[in-house]
């Protein structure tokens, strides 16, 4: 039975009914995998026995409302978001114009260009990409009597992560109000309001797609999955929630963890010209595989390329025959400069560049660009003039957030700090921001745990909907292409960033209202 509305949700809980469920929850998310590497002083020395090797992730108490229409129009419009993103990554022409417009003044989109236009020099071996991708909301209500919309906060086209952990916190949560919740003096049934969640298998179905496609060739060796990673990782759980559901979800197929910095020393390439992409087992350098699926958990960001060596390693991964998820250009499609175009009404009021994209239907169009919200270049053209003003003004930039192409949270800057910020740049790199209003979602009250502290009070929802989506670059032809189940993270009112992995945000799954 749903609660009333006269009754709070979640319930208000006695400190022993806290103790109780934290208590029982602790054990379900180790015993479940709803885990993180503890933070790294504890997992210091490598050899010693009593090393910690997990703690239970950010997660809340109770799953938070979210309005059921916001969730299902989420979900609908993601294929036809996958499709768009994999026009896009085609679309070499216009990812070269926005890359053009801001490579003088970020040298890490610079330097990704660079390896694609190598390896387009010499002719890339492969055509089929697969993505992987995450679109990103939170909800926005207009007014108390207008219906909640969903509005997009960014789409994700490289390690989109949280696929592994999201289905286990639905499980966490499905697990509570089935064991738990009735227990509680308030009691509570939300059984029918819990929606399904396929997110780890979906993801896994991907990758195993294209693992298929590519292994219907001919080959000479034994396949695989590569997962390229951050070593160390403190959501490795999470990789490997998927990393299993690869190897064991029919027929096995094995996947190996590559850390960027070992990619170098670990792989090579076949002087063949399809140059297959060859793996050697560091415990057992006789054995050979041939990658099939190269799936980057790193190297969308700077800190993973730490010297030159780091970026020969991505061209070497880019020049090979195995599928890139995501391939350079995928990866920049997923710049934020990307979302911007796409965003801002053309000047000369030509229909929206989305047409450019979508040729199937121009309702699905519009269902698209309504989950936009305002964001503005900061460059001279004259919607860029007039978004200067709005971040240089003291008051204006408070419903503003200012963003750089990077990915993995904590690089953004809101409200009142953009001024100041921008004023400490040289007016020549402001191109490379881009502007978009603050989305403020209507008030919603949680618990969290993390850590082991309870953090209780209002909190902001962020729903991520993932894709997978696997094209071939030569036919246009869309070989596969899938809604991939749902994340929710959510966070503390009073904090801006919410990412999970950054240390702001926890984990979540959604109660329908
Ligand atoms: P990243 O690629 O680093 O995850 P995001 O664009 O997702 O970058 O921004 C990080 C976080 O900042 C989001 O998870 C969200 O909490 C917050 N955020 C970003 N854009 C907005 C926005 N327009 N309105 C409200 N919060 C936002
Ligand atoms: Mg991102
Ligand atoms: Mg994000």
């Amino acid at each position: 039975m749903a609660p009333t509305t006269s009754e709070p949700y979640p319930p208000e809980l006695s400190s022993a009914e806290i103790d109780q469920l934290i208590f029982t929850i602790k054990d379900w998310t180790i015993a479940h995998g709803l885990a993180v590497r503890p933070p790294p002083a504890l997992v210091a020395t490598e050899n010693d026995p009593n090393v910690i090797l997990a703690t239970t992730a950010p997660v809340t108490i109770f799953p938070s409302p979210f309005p059921r229409v916001c969730f299902d129009q989420a979900r609908s419009i993601q294929v036809a978001y996958n499709n768009l993103y994999a026009s896009i990554a085609q679309d070499e022409t216009f990812l070269e114009e926005i890359v053009q417009e801001i490579l003088e003044v970020d040298e890490f989109i610079a330097e990704l260009w660079k390896v694609h236009l190598k390896v387009k020099e010499e002719g890339y071996s492969q055509s089929i990409s697969l993505g992987l991708f995450r679109s990103d909301y939170m909800v926005h209500q207009a007014t108390d009597d207008t219906q909640p919309v969903i509005k997009q906060v960014e789409f994700n086209t490289i390690a989109s992560s949280f696929g592994g952990l999201s289905l286990q916190t639905s499980k966490l949560h499905k697990y509570l109000s089935s064991i738990s919740y009735p227990l509680l003096q308030q009691p509570l049934n939300l059984g029918e309001e819990l929606p399904h969640n396929s997110s780890t298998s979906s993801l896994a179905s991907g990758i195993r797609t294209a693992f298929e496609a590519y292994s219907k060739g001919k080959t000479p060796h034994k396949c695989c999955v590569l997962f390229i990673v951050q070593d160390p990782e403190r959501n490795i759980f999470d990789q490997r929630h998927l990393e299993y559901e690869v190897q064991q979800n029919g027929s096995p197929i094995p996947v190996f963890r590559l850390p960027y910095s070992q990619i170098a020393a670990q792989t090579s390439l076949a002087s063949t010209p399809l140059r297959q992409l060859l793996f050697h087992p560091p415990n057992n350098p006789s054995q050979t595989f041939e990658a099939a699926v190269v799936y980057f958990r790193a190297g969308y960001g700077p800190s993973d390329y730490p010297d030159a060596s780091a970026w020969e390693a991505r061209y070497q991964i880019e020049r090979s025959h195995a599928i890139k998820c995501p391939s350079i250009l995928t990866q920049l499609a997923g710049a934020k400069k990307v979302q911007q175009v796409l965003a801002t009404p053309d000047d000369s009021s030509n229909p929206s560049i989305l047409s450019r994209f979508m040729t199937t239907s121009p309702s699905e169009t519009t269902v698209l660009s309504k989950t936009f919200t305002n964001i503005f270049p900061l460059d001279t053209t004259p919607s860029g003039l007039h978004a200067r003003k709005i971040a240089l003004d003291p008051e204006l930039c408070k419903g503003y957030v200012l963003k750089p192409q990077r990915e993995g949270g904590g690089n953004n800057i809101y409200r009142t700090a953009i001024p100041p910020f921008l004023n400490s740049l040289p007016e020549t790199h402001w191109k490379s921001y881009i502007l978009m209003e603050i989305i403020t979602p209507p008030p919603v009250h949680n618990t969290i745990l993390r850590n082991g502290l309870v953090e209780k009070g209002g909190v902001i929802c962020e729903l991520g909907i993932y894709g997978t989506c696997l094209w071939d670059c030569n036919t246009k032809e869309i070989l596969h292409n899938e809604e991939a189940g749902y994340l929710l993270r959510t966070k503390g009112d009073k904090s801006e960033e919410g990412g999970v992995a950054a240390g702001f945000g926890s984990m979540d799954s959604v109660r329908l209202v």
